[in-house]
């Protein structure tokens, strides 16, 4: 499969060159828009409007390399919710390596009872 280089995107032209909107590659969902952009051909004009602009609001798939949205990306396993769906997420004590059950929301570790730490709280 070819790597993406960039989000699925829609081309908007203008006096001043071609604004881009980039778009999320699960959820559909517009990302950005970005100020118009001039280059000699388009697939130089298109990496530059996503290198000064887009990139920096998305996350890649580590396994299908898609280009998505916080929202839509599981970034424990650095994947998409295609991939990794949130449901069949697995947790791992830090400090007795028990496997917790994320559903059942538990604060505490039902092996060692030491708190648990999970990313982004
Ligand atoms: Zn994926
Ligand atoms: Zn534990």
């Amino acid at each position: 499969m070819e790597e993406r280089k960039t989000a699925t995107y829609e081309i908007t032209s203008e006096a001043g060159g071609n604004r881009y909107r980039f778009y999320c590659d699960v959820s559909g969902a517009l990302v950005c828009i970005t100020k118009p952009y001039h280059a000699d051909t388009p697939k130089e004009e298109l990496i530059l409007a996503w290198e000064k602009e887009g990139r920096q609001h998305f996350n890649k798939c580590r396994k299908c390399g898609k280009w998505i949205i916080d929202a839509v990306y599981n970034p424990v396993v650095f994947e998409c919710t295609d991939c990794a769906p949130f449901e069949y997420e697995t947790r791992y004590c830090k400090s007795c390596g028990a496997k917790i059950n994320v559903d059942a929301g538990e604060r505490f570790c039902p092996v060692c009872k030491k708190k648990l730490h999970y990313e982004g709280g």
